[in-house]
């Protein structure tokens, strides 16, 4: 029988699938693709991708069962749109949010918050009975300190700057070359004429990055801002699951002020981050195996 395990997250899609024989599982294949958040995307661009990574990863054979971890699985209405076009790319299939598989990698189901700061952002708690859960609500009506919250802080900077509001640093240049901007009229052409793509402006997180590297003050200023923002929600979460460790995954993580940011935000609740760095579809994998007891190799 095969199983598959999905990750499909704001910028990257990932899977592995596992052919498993007698209760022994080996690995078949792993597949990665663009982001597959329907939110951002749509749907038909999501669920292609979706099915793409399931399919080539499986070697083009048929699964049995599909774990599918989601980024944009938020709400009931979510749930059904995804079902209506996912629910045949295998024999059997399972889905739920992203975060709940992440956080299934690391306790096996058992009680522990995470918190993922990636292109979007979200908080997950469970203690065997409660799910908690924070931010997860997409780029308009959440996503702290996500890189796309870090992005349109930049961008918002930028535009200020600009008009001549804000105080130049050399944030300013950075972005302006990378993007090929002269003025504010190229900036709003950036924005609005080619489309808002949330991957686009969350892509802006790596210069703010770089900048705050080179000891750019505004650069700093929004990384902190944004990680000690969701360090507040990660502790209360983990208040409320009554744990001190909470676990951290996602691109923001790999910025060393915005991780300084958010572990000091946490060191004040007495709790701490653990940075995890495992393949990002092995949490809907495991999950899937264990539901057909199979072990890996
Ligand atoms: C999405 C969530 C997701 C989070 C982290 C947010 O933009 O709305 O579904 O869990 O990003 O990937």
């Amino acid at each position: 029988m095969i199983v598959v395990g999905v990750d499909g997250g704001g910028t990257k899609t990932r899977a592995t699938a596992v052919e498993c024989v007698n209760g022994k599982g080996k690995v078949l294949g792993t597949y990665e693709t663009e982001g597959s958040n329907f939110h951002n995307v749509g749907i038909r661009r999501a669920s292609q991708r979706i099915r793409e990574a399931v399919t080539r990863s499986a070697n083009d054979q048929f699964p049995d069962l599909v774990v599918l971890g989601l980024a944009g699985l938020d709400s009931k209405y979510d749930y059904q749109v995804l079902w209506e076009n996912l629910n045949d790319v295998g024999k059997e299939v399972i889905m739920d949010n992203d975060s709940f598989f992440l956080l299934y990698s690391e306790t096996g189901g058992g009680k522990g918050v995470i918190t993922i700061s990636g292109t979007g952002s979200i908080v997950l708690g469970m203690d065997g009975e409660r799910k908690v859960r924070a931010e997860g609500a997409g780029w308009f009506l959440s996503d702290t300190g996500s890189a796309y919250w870090v992005g349109r802080e930049a961008l918002r900077y930028l535009s200020k700057t600009l008009q001549g509001m804000e105080k130049e640093t050399p944030l300013v240049k950075m972005i302006m070359k990378t993007l090929k901007l002269k003025d504010i009229d190229d900036l709003i052409y950036w924005v609005y004429h080619r489309g808002h793509r949330i991957e686009r402006v969350a892509s802006i997180a790596k210069i703010v990055d770089r900048a705050s590297r080179k000891g750019d003050d505004m650069a700093k200023t929004i990384l902190l801002r944004g990680s000690k923002e969701l360090g507040e929600i990660s502790a209360h979460v983990a208040r409320q699951i009554n744990v001190r460790q909470v676990y951290v995954v996602g691109g923001m993580f790999n910025s060393r002020v915005y991780m300084k940011g958010f572990r000091e935000t946490l060191t004040r609740w007495k709790m701490e981050p653990i940075k995890t760095n495992k393949d990002p579809s092995i949490g809907s994998l495991m999950f899937g195996l264990n539901k057909v007891e199979c072990k890996l190799d």
